[in-house]
């Protein structure tokens, strides 16, 4: 053991490092849209309305806020005739919005026949979503599997195979379980579950790749509830094949549940390079905002360092020695400034994303980490002299305080944005107290 005066010896992380883009896993490039997918292609973010998709004004507001909170793709529910006929009008709406963000058809069931039956529909999707273990039962299944895929193959769209353990092929279960029991040492029943998930994924694309899908157009995913079936699944897919993979923890659940179950089972198999395009699937609560599960996407690929998306604020948790909640108020102002800020920053600002801004709730930690922080800002704990120190680059710049210590940190920020990261721009300049 190294004694502690021995010699200062560097501490890499190999782990994390080998998360970063050189070390995922190397799946078939598939476009959507305008986006990739695969290939090497950063980690694309996607979500799911939940709006009748008969309602175009309606969906296409919702995709709208999807998509302007970050969502790289949306995916809407065609689930009848009404839907299916809504779709083209849905796209026009958008694309005089100024959006062009890729949108998916989730079909069950009948995708077959609205497909076949609304070709505008067909035509104005980016891809198709099917499950292989709905698309029909019996002989009719690969009928309607092979009819959806040749739809495809007509109108030149990528097709997303999502098997999902709450709807899995049953007789590929069946069978399997079958040959299960007729072993000398079966496995458990969770096992072959998982086995079987896998397998319908693969056997459905090597089907659609038969009948003249390339690999180019095929992206796999095999959603579960569980977080370590769901590890277990999508390593066991990375394993056997390339193909592009769509992560998702089904079912994820409500609030902090829902969170944590989709950033535990997604950090995992993303640090090992595995995951193309992900979703959370968060059920809001009645009224809530949809477009939080985008956020949550975003946060979860940012924290691991695999892609930057939007100034991240960091916050101390506060302590008996922060009794007001002037600190809190701060970092939750800040955050919702920047995020706010955000889409016109972008259009000004190249690289803005790139901010780190520390709110600290006193002497303890305040300094130290605010001077790690691009600006950090110190506010006084209980007890502690009533100004707050600002720092700029590491260094103390100025010290606020008073009533309008708020909204001068905010023009401190945006000021800080402007002469950092504007092309031609000068600062403003700051009303410091000192
Ligand atoms: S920085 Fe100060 S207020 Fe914040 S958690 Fe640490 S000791 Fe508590």
């Amino acid at each position: 053991m190294n004694s502690p005066t021995d010699a200062i010896t560097p501490i890499v992380a190999p782990e994390l490092e080998a998360a970063g883009p050189a070390a995922r896993r190397l799946t078939v490039a598939v476009k959507v849209g305008g986006v990739t997918v695969g290939g090497g292609a950063p980690v694309v973010v996607q979500s799911m309305t939940n709006t009748d998709t008969a309602d175009a004004a309606g969906t296409a507001l919702q995709i709208a806020a999807l998509a302007r909170a970050g969502s790289e793709m949306v995916r809407i529910t065609v689930d009848r005739d009404e839907s299916a006929a809504a779709v083209p009008e849905i796209k026009e709406r958008l694309l005089k919005m100024g959006l062009d963000t890729p949108i998916v058809g989730d079909f069950h069931y009948n995708g077959h026949l609205l497909l076949t039956k609304y070709p505008d529909c067909a035509a104005a999707l980016d891809k198709y979503r099917i499950n292989p273990g709905n698309v029909g039962f019996g002989e009719k299944r690969d009928r309607h599997f092979a009819t959806i895929v040749e739809q495809a193959i007509l109108h030149g769209k990528p097709v997303r195979i999502g098997a999902n353990w709450g709807s899995l092929d049953g007789d590929l279960l069946t069978a399997l379980m079958d040959e299960n029991a007729r072993l000398p040492r079966p496995a458990d029943a969770r096992a072959v579950t998982r086995e079987a998930l896998v397998r319908s994924a693969l056997l459905s694309a090597a089907l659609a790749e038969e009948i003249g899908l390339p690999k180019e157009k095929i992206i796999l995913s095999a959603k579960v509830s569980a977080v370590q079936d769901l590890i277990t699944v999508y390593a066991e897919l990375a394993r056997r094949a390339d193909y592009a993979l769509h992560l998702g923890l089904t079912e994820a659940g409500m609030g902090s549940k829902g969170i944590v179950a989709s950033s535990i089972a997604m950090g995992v198999l993303l640090q090992q390079g595995i995951g193309d395009t992900i979703r959370v699937s968060l059920t809001p609560e009645p009224g809530g905002d949809r477009t939080r599960e985008v956020t949550v996407a975003q946060e979860m690929l940012q924290t691991m360092g695999l892609r930057t998306f939007v100034p991240l604020v960091a916050a101390c948790p506060g302590c008996g020695r922060t009794t007001s909640t002037t600190f809190q108020e701060l970092a939750f102002e800040v955050q919702d400034f920047i995020r706010t800020s955000m889409p016109e920053w972008k259009k000004h600002y190249p690289g803005v994303e790139t901010l780190n801004v520390a709110v600290m709730g006193c002497i303890v930690n305040g300094p130290g980490e605010s001077k790690h922080a691009d600006i950090g800002i110190s506010l006084p704990g209980t007890g502690e002299f009533p100004t707050a120190p600002v720092y700029l680059d590491g260094k103390k710049a100025m010290t606020l305080r008073g009533p309008t210590l708020r909204e001068d940190f905010k023009k401190i920020v945006e000021d800080y944005v402007q002469r950092r990261f504007g092309v031609g721009r000068p600062a403003s300049g700051v009303d410091a107290a000192e």
